[in-house]
Parts: structure tokens; sequence; C-alpha cells
């Protein structure tokens, strides 16, 4: 044998006998008792046949069956005893950071090992990987930048994709990048595995690759729909508290003595809801006509009864609530704390599960509750499929969930909460019949879920490509549509033209397609390209404070607060904020009041006066710290960051930099006598959300909007919007690119027949240029 060979032995043999000395111990022998009793482990044959046999292999099987935790244990275990286990090198992505770390802390304890031994993971910012680490399990986007840096992924043996049903775009993506690499790496295995799976789909993708499906069993669960919850009411709901939650949620409390017949409060709502609503026409793809039934005004009040009810009257068993993401769940936590019975924790012990949460407060979700007590998990669509609590006996479904979830920033909240797919709704139910027969409570009427489509569509299908363009030229995969056409699922031409288009008009492309220097930055952000362009553009002209917040801003949940029982008071609130024509500006003066009045002790008091919400608030906060680490990463400030706030509060450069951010979304302001209306090139007219602070204002002395966001219902409407001049729109629109000058007085031109001057356009192309080479710079 030669030297190094014969070490990778002995290292094999060391490996194999610590596992059986563990094994043999108590603790192990229990652990390995618990793992046999798992469907995966009777696969295990079968399974690593597969493997050995085929370069990719697809296995699917209920959630908690043992996928995650057991097959690339089986892998590491056969590597081991086939004595070239010290060589092999398994890499196991997930699509959230939060799975990648507990179940590489999770499978440790399995081998009685600490993390970092075999087992590690590795996630952005973070990881625990030793010399000896050969399992290692990583976000997609780790691996993804891993295979920018070695396009052949040496010294790797294993590739092991989980949680493939998600068909996150991060996923779909890599899925292309390493179908390519199949053929360079002959000996290298691919694995895909899922809880619901197309597998034809994959099969296909990959050249027919086997499939292979673990059994699994689930018993009986009793499904109610919103119509049967109602029924089982006989409650009455009397308002016991008058001064509500910032006007958010009214605290009810529930009459159990209340008449039978009558029916609550709630119940009625519910009923006119779904009377009002029209699900005749719904269209999956766009969900359009399913939006005007809400759920989520009347659903904390509904959830409360039906936990209260659980907790009084059915069997024991832990309680699992599926709702759309962390601000929902810290709300309802915080009203539930309130509650006599579910706030007791003699009685109710009350946890909560989503992506952001500590390691210590996950470990409490998997441990049993004491006697008598109740546990009730507040949890995101992670534990769908992604984190499996045993003793699950009731499930509370809201029928919703917040759709991408890869890393921090982009699973912030300004993506809202859309309705599941059929899938989706059956694993949730699934979860309460994995120890005795179970219960499951959707919050919505049966008609909403026979219009769920069967399949979420894949993000690639379903959401803005710019991002992903830029990552496909950071890569240099080459031509972005040659790229995108070898997806499982290819994207309209059309969207990736638009995509495309886009990134060129705000100067993250050049003519040819080449990533300029702005495009560089902004693919190191992860986040939208325009909110990249604010922060970066905010650290140039030194007013990067007021542009953390509006960034910040754009990624909550509108901190302005409008009970409609109060609607007077809410709007005299927000007035004080207004005045510069800008939402963005009114979010900026709103958020430092706020920190003001956090340094006397006083921001919960503030917020409640104001009509905000502290939630947000608290978000933004968070969010500011996380960029300004971005932005140092990155190089664009230095360690210190007080010397990029000095022009923080010169008002018109800060809507300078908000216009650089959002152009294209510019509409022009058109004055008539009484009022203004609005117009854009494509849609022609359009009109402001009733919350805009523009849409209160009779006349506004700016030229311009640009907006953040446009939806079309009847009519288009624009979302947050700031009035800016016309030199402004001039210098700061579209690409500050050498040569686009041109383009972009052009698209201008029609507006701007004044600015078509020959002196005054030669004017401005010089400025221009200027501000080109300071940026370039
Ligand atoms: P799958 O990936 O097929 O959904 P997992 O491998 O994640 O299943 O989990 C298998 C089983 O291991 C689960 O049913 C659960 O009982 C147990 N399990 C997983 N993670 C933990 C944990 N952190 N603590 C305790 N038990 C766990
Ligand atoms: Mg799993």
């Amino acid at each position: 044998k030669t030297v190094p060979e014969k070490i990778l032995w002995q290292r094999s043999v060391e490996m194999r006998d610590r596992q059986q000395a563990w094994q043999d111990s108590p603790d192990g022998r229990r652990m390995l008792e618990f793992r046999r009793s798992l469907p995966a482990y009777i696969q295990k044959e079968a399974i690593l046949s597969v493997v050995s046999k085929n370069q990719v292999v697809i296995i699917s099987g209920e959630t908690g069956c043992g996928k995650t935790t057991q097959i690339p244990q089986f892998i590491l275990e056969s590597e081991v005893e086939s004595v070239c286990g010290a060589a092999c090198n398994i890499i196991c992505t997930q699509p959230r950071r939060i799975s990648a770390m507990s179940v590489s802390e999770r499978i440790a304890s399995e081998r009685g090992e600490k993390l970092g031994e075999s087992v590690g993971y590795k996630v952005r910012l973070e990881g625990m990987k030793g010399k000896d680490t050969h399992l290692l399990f990583c976000t997609t986007g780790i691996l993804l930048r891993r295979l920018l840096a070695d396009g052949n992924l040496k010294g790797v043996t294993h590739v092991i994709v989980d949680e493939i049903h998600e068909r996150g775009m991060n996923e779909d993506f890599m899925l292309i990048i390493l179908k390519e690499l199949l053929p360079r790496r002959p000996e290298l295995k691919l694995i895909l595995m899922s809880a619901t799976l197309d597998a034809e789909l994959f099969s296909s993708y990959f050249d027919g690759a086997p499939a292979v499906k673990i059994p699994g069993f689930t018993y009986p669960v009793r499904t109610h729909f919103l119509e049967e919850i109602l029924e089982m009411t006989d409650y009455r709901l009397t308002p016991y508290n008058q001064i509500d939650d910032y006007g958010q949620e009214r605290m009810w409390k529930m009459n159990k003595q209340a008449p039978r017949k009558r029916k609550s409060q709630i119940a009625s709502a519910v009923e006119d809801a779904i009377k009002s609503a029209d699900f005749k026409d719904y269209n999956p793809q766009t969900q359009e006509s399913l939006s005007c039934w809400n759920p989520d005004s009347i659903g904390f009040n509904l959830i409360e009864y039906i936990l209260y009810h659980i907790c009084e009257n059915e069997k024991p068993g832990a309680v699992l609530v599926f709702m759309t993401g962390w601000d929902d769940i810290s709300s309802l936590k915080e009203k539930l704390l309130t509650h006599t019975v579910l706030g007791d924790p003699n009685r109710v012990l009350l946890l909560t599960c989503h992506g952001s949460m500590g390691s210590s407060e996950q470990r409490l979700i998997f441990e049993e509750p004491e006697d008598g007590v109740r546990k009730i998990v507040l949890a995101t669509n992670i534990a769908e499929t992604s984190i499996t609590i045993n003793d699950v006996v009731f499930v509370l479904d809201c029928g919703k969930a917040k759709e991408t979830s890869y890393d921090a920033l982009n699973n912030t909240p300004c993506l809202l909460p859309t309705w599941i797919s059929k899938v989706s709704a059956k694993q949730r139910r699934g979860r309460a019949g994995r120890v005795q027969p179970g219960e499951c409570y959707h919050l919505y009427p049966r008609c909403v879920y026979d219009a769920f489509a069967e399949y979420q569509l894949p993000e690639i299908l379903r959401t803005p490509l710019q991002s992903l363009c830029l990552q496909i030229k950071s890569l240099r995969l080459g031509s972005i549509s040659d790229f995108l056409s070898r997806a499982l699922q290819s994207p309209e031409i059309l969207a990736v033209q638009n995509a495309i288009e886009y990134l060129k008009i705000i100067g993250a492309l050049d003519e040819n397609e080449n990533l300029t220097i702005l495009g560089r930055y902004l693919t190191m952000l992860p986040m939208e390209p325009k909110l990249g362009k604010m922060l970066i553009l905010g650290a140039i002209f030194n007013c990067l404070d007021p542009i953390l917040t509006v960034v910040a801003g754009l990624s909550v949940r509108d901190p302005f607060l409008t009970p409609l029982d109060k609607k007077d008071l809410a709007e005299a609130a927000k007035s004080q904020f207004c005045g510069a024509y800008s939402d963005h500006l009114a979010l900026v003066s709103a958020y430092e009041g706020w920190k003001d009045a956090e340094m006397d002790m006083v921001g919960y008091e503030y917020c409640w006066k104001n009509f905000l919400s502290l939630q947000s608030m608290k978000a933004i906060d968070a969010l500011r710290g996380e960029f300004i680490c971005l932005l140092r990463d990155i190089g664009l400030i230095d360690s210190n960051a007080t010397s990029c706030n000095s022009w923080s509060s010169d008002v018109n450069l800060i809507r300078a930099v908000i216009c650089y951010g959002l152009y294209p979304g510019i509409c022009s302001v058109v004055h008539n006598e009484k009022s203004f209306s609005l117009k854009t090139m494509e849609d022609g007219q359009v009109l402001l959300y009733s919350n805009s602070v523009n849409a209160r204002e009779t006349k506004i002395p700016y030229p311009w909007l640009v907006f953040n966001e446009k939806i079309k219902v009847n009519s288009v409407f624009l979302r947050d919007s700031t009035a800016v001049s016309d030199s402004v729109v001039l210098l700061f629109g579209g690409s500050l690119l050498k040569g686009d000058a041109d383009n972009h007085l052009k698209m201008l031109g029609g507006y701007l027949e004044f600015f078509m001057e020959p002196t005054v356009a030669e004017t401005y192309r010089s400025i221009r240029r200027e501000l080109d080479d300071l940026i370039q710079s």
C-alpha cells in the first residue's frame, strides 16, 4: 500500500472502532434502536445498492421517515466499512440554514460525537467543520459558491440535494450546474431527496435515473375545514379589552355559557367573507380572485379559540400551528401569553419554530413536556417537511405560506403570504398522524382548498429572474437564455428577456450582457438589485443612514398601522411624518423618532401613540445591522461606518439615491385644476394606494414620482412612492454607463421635451459623465 492509502485505511479503522464502541454503550444502543425503527433504515441495503450502481438516484419518502438523518449516514458508514471511508467526502445541501445546523447536530448526537468531528455544517458566516469531517451539511448557497471556486468539486464524492420538492430557485439553478458536471466527474454520486416528489420529472431530467420510494405509514387524521370548525364553535365572543394592541387585533374573551345557537362575531365575519369571495374563476397561477378572501385578520382569534378548545377538551398530544412567518408567530405568541389557560406555563408549553430561532429553542421543540403540560408549537412551513416534531397529534393550518426562504436577507417578510398547494396542505395534515390518529383544522373553507393548485409552481417560474440572471453572469455560465433553457422547467423566454432588459436599464449589464462594475457589486449583495443599488449609492454619497432605513423598510411589513375603527386617529398620527412627498422619507422619520424614544426607554409607548408596529421597527433595526455587515464585507464602507453619514440630512440627495434604486419605476405627475393624475409609460393612468402619503395631497410640487412596486388589480396601483425633480431623474434615473446617457434621454424624451433642447442635453451629458466616472471608480 502507498503511504497515503495506508493512513486513510488506518483512519477508517479508527472511525469504525469509535462507532462500534459508541454503539456498544447504553446510550448508543438506545440510539441505534431508534434509528433501526425508522422506515429508511429498513431500506438501508436497497438504498446503498442503488446508489452504488448509479450515478444519480432519486429518493422519496414521507417526512420523518429518516431521509435526512439516515441516508447520509448510511453512505458514510458503508464507505467506512469498505475501508476508504476516510477518503469519502459527502456534501448534503439544505434549503435553509436552520435545517443545515439542526440536522448536523442531530446526526452528531446519533453518532455519539460532537459537531465538527465526522459530521459538520457550513452556512453563511458560520460553520463547524474539522479535519475528520466527511459529512458536511450546508445551504444551497454555500455549495453554489463552492462550485464557483471549483467547477469540478474536486475531492467531493457524494452530493446529496435534500428537500428537492420545494423547487426553490437556487436548487433548480444548482441542478443545471450539477447535471453538466456529472459527465466530467463520472465517479461523483448525486442523490436527490424529497418528501413529495414528481419522481418522473426528475428521473427524465437525469436521463432515466432510478427512483427509490421509502414506504411510510401514518395514522388516519380527521380533517376539519372552516365550515366544520364554525359548526363546532358554540361560543360567543365578547370584547373585554377595547384598547387593543396598536389597534391590530382586538382581544376577546371566550364565554362558554353563551347560548348554543348564537353565532359568534367571528363566525359571521367569516361567513360574510366566504359569501363575498368569488372562488369560481380562481386562477391558481396568479391566485387572483382568492385574494379577496383573507383569513389573516380573523385568524388569530380563531386559532386562539381552537387551541383553547383542544386544551380543555381533547386527549393529550402536542399541537402544531402553521403560520406564515416570524412576525405573525411572535404577535400570536404575545397574544396567547395573555390568555388565562394558554398563557399558563403549568398547563401549556408555548414554543416557536422558524428560520431564525436559536439552537436552545430548537432543542426544546423535540423534548417531551412534563405530564399534564401541553406542547404548542407555532411554526412556519419549515415544520412542513424539514423539521419533524415527534409527538404532534393536532395540526392547525392557516393555509398560507410566505414563498421563498433561503437566507436571512431574502427571507424577510417583503414576500406576501400566498395560498399553499394541495400537496402542502396534505403534508401539513399528515404531521398530525405520526404517533396516533390525529386531527387537523384547516382555517379556510373547503372551496378554497378545492381551488388550491395541485403543486406549488417552482420558484423559477413564478418570481422575477433578475437576481438569478446576475448570478449566472457572475458564475460565468455563458448566455443567460441558453443557460436557463437547460433548466428542469425553463422560465418563459419573455420573462428572461424582461429580466435582462431590466438589468441593462439599471446598469448592471452592458449592451453585450456582460456584468458591469455595478453589476459585480450587486451580485455580492443578496437582495433585489434595486435595493442593492440604493445601498451602494448611499455609501458612495455619504448618506447611508437614512438609506439603510429605506431599504430595510421596503423589506418588512408596512409599519404604519390603520386599524379600521381608528382610521382617523391613525391618519392624523401618520401626517406628522409626511411633508416630504415621500413614503420612504415618512418611514425614515418614523424610525428615527422610534430610535430616539428607545433611548429614553419609551419605544413601546411611541409606537402605540403613533400607530406604528413595534415589530416592524425592530425588524428594520435588525436588518440595518445586517446590511452594514454586508457592505463592510464587500468593502464599500470601512469598519467604523460613521464616515458614511455626513450628508444624511440632505433630503434631496436621499431622493436622488431612492430614484437611482427605483428607476425605471417612475411615473409623471400631471396637475389639473383641483388635483393631479399619474401616468407611466407602459400603463397610462395609474393610481396610488390610499395609504400612501402622496394620496392625501392635492398637489405635488415635483414632476415625477418614483415607486417601489406596481400592482394590477382592476387599475394599476402604486405602492410606496417618492417625489423627485427633473434633474434628479436625468442624473440618477437609469444606468450611469458611458454611452447609455443617450438611450436614457431617448426613453425620457416623450416626457421631457424641454431637456431635448441641444444645449441643455449637452450640459446634462457632461454632468452625467462625471457622475459615471465617480461611480465606476
Ligand atoms: P426526513 O428527512 O425523512 O423527513 P429525518 O431524517 O429528518 O426525516 O428525521 C427522522 C426522525 O428522526 C424523525 O421522525 C424524528 O423522530 C427524529 N429526529 C430528527 N431530528 C431530531 C432531533 N433534532 N431531535 C430528536 N429527534 C429527531
Ligand atoms: Mg428531511
